[in-house]
């Protein structure tokens, strides 16, 4: 692992308090977009451990389509959206899945994974991984298998992980 890229990650992550509620620390991400230079580091981090191993990449709306777009478009793959429920036009699968408080749906066009793709998930949190959890749900409801799951970061406190089962998990950073 790139140890100085983690440590550059981590000193343009920006932590925001009570954000979008008490109690929850935010990492805005947004800085890192901002720094080109830092910015194709991450790309390139992702790129290399998949290289030749991925069919489709999948990105988290909505951070999770930043950096998942140019990541397929460096590993020359498709690109597949996962999305809040309602929000994509074509026949979908569902999955929902439990918060703290309610519950939350996500949904994927049924035709944008094919049976046997080897599917790459992107986003830039891992927090709690019941969204990272269900869209590996949703790419085996399409038949595609999940080769692995990359975040920027992960907080490693909430144990995200273990929702995540046998997924192989990858964070550039975590706290
Ligand atoms: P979770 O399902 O709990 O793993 O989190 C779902 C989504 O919420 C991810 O797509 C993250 O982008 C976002 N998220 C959750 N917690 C945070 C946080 N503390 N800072 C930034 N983004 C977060």
């Amino acid at each position: 692992h790139d140890e100085s890229l983690a440590r550059d990650v981590d000193a343009a992550l920006r932590s925001i308090p009570d954000f979008p509620e008490p109690g929850v620390v935010f990492k805005d991400f947004t800085p890192v977009l901002l720094d080109p230079a830092l910015r194709t580091r991450v790309v390139r981090d992702v790129v290399r451990r998949h290289r030749g191993g991925v069919d489709v990449v999948v990105g988290i709306e909505a951070r999770g389509f930043i950096i998942g777009a140019v990541v397929a478009h460096e590993l020359e793959v498709g690109f597949a959206l996962v999305r809040k429920e309602g929000k994509l036009p074509g026949a979908t699968h569902s999955v929902s899945y439990d918060l703290e408080y309610g519950s939350a749906t996500v949904e994927v066009h049924e035709d944008a994974i094919r049976p046997a793709q080897r599917v790459l998930v992107v986003d830039d949190v891992l927090a709690t991984g019941g969204t990272a959890a269900a869209t590996c749900d949703l790419v085996e409801r399409c038949g595609g298998s999940v080769v692995g799951v990359e975040v920027v970061l992960e907080l490693g406190f909430l144990d995200g992980r273990s929702r995540l089962g046998d997924y192989p998990v990858t964070a550039l950073l975590t706290d």
